[in-house]
């Protein structure tokens, strides 16, 4: 089983052809409603490449809730550990412009209230594993890795967005997955330089955990306990890029939680982050077991 302990959104998404001054009203196109929140994507990603999973975040009492839910629900994540607080649930106000530039106000909401002590009850071992990322906050993500490691699950961290996280941390996780923005700045604050590949190789030997780098269209490399992984990365006409890196992290949980080899764990992420791309939204676009499997076939017969 895979335990995500994380966020749930709503993300309110209008494209405008500018961004208006301060103190301006403009006109927007009509405006989207769709489920978000790391924790919610990489959880839905893991249960659609077939993984059991038990999703661990807080949502309001406003009318949001029910629907940042629906995806997960209707997938078959378990959901009895998350909890209703009194408030809102984590929204994001997205406005994208006629270049693709976006802006966005994120107010938190319950994602501000999620305890490591919903943790308590979740019936999980070894053999089984945790994700979180970096939208709730990371004292209550320190404490759910450290109950994590008490009960020997496999630690995932998706240090996303980018952020400081003390040694300590760091110290709980057996694999940080970052993209190369927080790569970069993962390895400024450690003082290793170099291209990806270097980089990857001599952080997991500083920092004696398992390091993934996705690179987008270049796809993934790993360096997970002495072993080395890379895929290229597979050719496809991006649509919209959103949840791809949350693809990569479910279905790369997902795979070695089934027991499978990192450099095919790394594969399947790739091929489920490059699916990802094809679809508007994070959510809708992430790809099911039966979709990679067939993705890869073709791959192979090119
Ligand atoms: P994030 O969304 O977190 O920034 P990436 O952009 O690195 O993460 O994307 C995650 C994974 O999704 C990549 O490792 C890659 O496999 C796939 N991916 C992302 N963008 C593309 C693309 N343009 N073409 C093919 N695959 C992509």
């Amino acid at each position: 089983m895979i335990v995500v302990f994380g966020s749930v959104n709503i993300d309110l998404v209008s494209k405008v052809e500018r961004f208006p001054h301060p103190g301006e009203t403009i006109a927007g196109a009509d405006h989207v409603v769709a489920a978000g929140g790391k924790g919610a994507n990489q959880a839905l990603a893991a249960r659609r490449m077939g993984a059991e999973v038990a999703f661990i975040g807080a949502v309001g009492t406003d009318s949001f809730a029910d629907l940042a839910l629906a995806h997960l629900h209707a997938d078959g994540v378990h959901l009895d550990h998350v909890v209703t607080v009194d408030g809102v649930t984590g929204t994001a106000f997205i406005t994208v412009d006629a270049v693709g530039e976006n802006q966005i106000v994120l107010s938190p909401g319950a994602n501000a209230h999620v305890r490591a002590s919903a943790l308590e009850d979740v019936v999980a071992g070894p053999g089984d594993s945790l994700i979180v990322q970096g939208e709730v906050s990371m004292t209550e993500t320190e404490k759910a890795l450290v109950w994590a490691k008490g009960r020997g699950l496999t630690r995932i961290f998706n240090l996303a967005p980018a952020r400081p996280v003390s040694a300590r941390l760091l110290s709980l996780v057996d694999i940080l997955i970052v993209n190369e923005e927080e790569l970069r700045q993962v390895a400024q604050r450690s003082g290793v330089h170099g291209g990806a590949s270097d980089v990857v190789e001599k952080l997991a030997a500083d920092l004696g955990l398992g390091v993934v780098v996705t690179l987008g269209a270049q796809g993934a490399i790993a360096h997970v306990e002495g072993q080395a992984a890379r895929c290229p990365g597979f050719p496809v006409d991006p649509v919209d890029t959103t949840g791809a890196g949350d693809a990569f992290v479910g279905a790369f949980a997902a795979a070695l939680d089934a027991g499978l080899r990192l450099e095919i764990a790394v594969r399947q992420g790739c091929a489920a982050g490059a699916l990802a791309c094809l679809k508007q939204g994070a959510q809708p676009s992430l790809p099911t077991r039966a979709a990679v499997d067939a993705f890869l076939d073709k791959q192979e017969l090119v």
